[in-house]
Order: structure tokens, then sequence, then C-alpha cells
């Protein structure tokens, strides 16, 4: 199903360096629907020196998260969007328990609910060269390498919490993100079609 048909909505999870920006790209591009990403956003905000550029910027190269109350204003405005009507790949956000409560509870309120959320799942120790190797190939201020080990700090510490908080509701598809980029794209494609087949998350 695409952009013209039944909405989707899908969150993708999984830590810094596990493909999930790449992934999320293909997959909306695949099904015709904006990938929102809001690392993009912000480091967006950050070049552009708006007001929420120049709060969040700090954070941001420090590897820290970034308020909920900020990153949910942010969401609601986004989906809220002509463009998001037809569904949607969220990527990075929601990264808190927090943050998924309020999702639910603004999609819920718009008569919405996710198809499914996919966790791109790749150990630590890849993740590690990953990063390592990114840093020199992007200009991202947050890939030195102590940013990136506090980046992989507290996704354990506050997102992690938040894929056994999806778990819980039996609605969690894990994903091996190890491999090609066209090898996890199509696990990405099958878990998404088996979701949709089984009527998507309550
Ligand atoms: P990403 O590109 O998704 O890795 O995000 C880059 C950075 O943006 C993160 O390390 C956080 O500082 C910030 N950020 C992005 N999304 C969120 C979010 N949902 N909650 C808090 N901070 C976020």
């Amino acid at each position: 199903m695409d952009g013209a048909g039944k909405p989707v909505r899908v969150v993708l999870l999984g830590p810094p360096g596990s493909g999930k920006g790449t992934q999320a790209r293909l997959l909306a591009e695949r099904l015709g629907i904006p990938q929102i990403s809001t690392g993009e956003m912000l480091r967006a905000a950050v070049r552009e020196g708006t007001p929420l550029g120049q709060r969040v910027k700090a954070v941001m190269e420090a590897g820290d998260l970034v308020s909920d109350d900020l990153m949910i204003a942010l969401i609601r405005e986004r989906i809220a969007a002509p463009d998001a009507r037809g569904g949607f790949v969220l990527d990075g956000f929601p990264r808190t328990v927090d943050q998924a409560a309020a999702l639910d509870r603004l999609l819920a309120g718009n008569g919405m609910k996710i198809s499914a959320v996919l966790n791109l799942s790749v150990p630590d120790a890849a993740l590690m060269d990953r990063l390592a190797g990114r840093s020199g190939q992007e200009n991202r201020a947050d890939d030195r390498r102590e940013t990136v080990l506090e980046r992989l700090r507290v996704y354990h510490e506050k997102t992690e919490p938040l894929v056994e908080f999806y778990r819980r509701r039996r609605s969690l598809t894990d994903v091996d993100g190890m491999g090609e980029v066209a090898e996890v794209a199509a696990r990405i494609g099958e878990s998404l079609e088996q979701k949709q087949a089984a009527g998507g998350v309550s």
C-alpha cells in the first residue's frame, strides 16, 4: 500500500549507526510518503540558526536528547502537515517512553494509529565501527568518538526502555539490521507486509 491508499504510519526504531536514517528514506520513497526525521529537522534548524536551532545546538553536539516538550511540539506540527495525511515513516521519534505516549495521544486525537513499529537491531560493536567510519564522510558534529559513545549510552538508558514499551504491547517487530542496505530494506519490506496483513498495530 502507498500514499494513495490506506495511510501507512511506520515508526522505525534503532540505535545510532543502525542504518535507521537510510532505511527510513528508502522505505518512505518506496511507499511515496514523507520520511519524518527529527534529527534532520533539528540539524536544519541549527544550520539556519532559528530560535529552535539555537536552543538545541549544544545538546545535540553533546550527544544528549532534546527535551520531550520541544520534540513533542515539533512532531505535533509536522504530523499535522498536509503531506503527512497519506502516512509517514518516523525516523528518530519517539526516543523516550514519554514521547511514545505523547505520540499515541496525538494520533488517537486525530483518529489515527501506527501501522507498524520496526526495531532495527545491530550489536554495539558494529555500531561503533559504522559510526567511526561515518565521522570521516558526513560532516556531523555529533559523530566525534566521545559523542558517539555518549549517544550510545543515552540510547541504552533512554530509548531502549521504549523498545520494551512497544514490545510489551506486542506492537514491535525486530528486524536484523546487519548486512547490505538492500538486504535490510528487503527485510523491512517483508516485516511491514506481514504486519499489515495481520491488521497493523492496535
Ligand atoms: P538522529 O539524527 O536521529 O540521530 O538525531 C540526532 C540528534 O538530534 C540526537 O542525538 C538528539 O540530540 C536529537 N534528537 C533527534 N530526535 C530526537 C528526539 N526524538 N528526542 C530527543 N532528541 C532528539
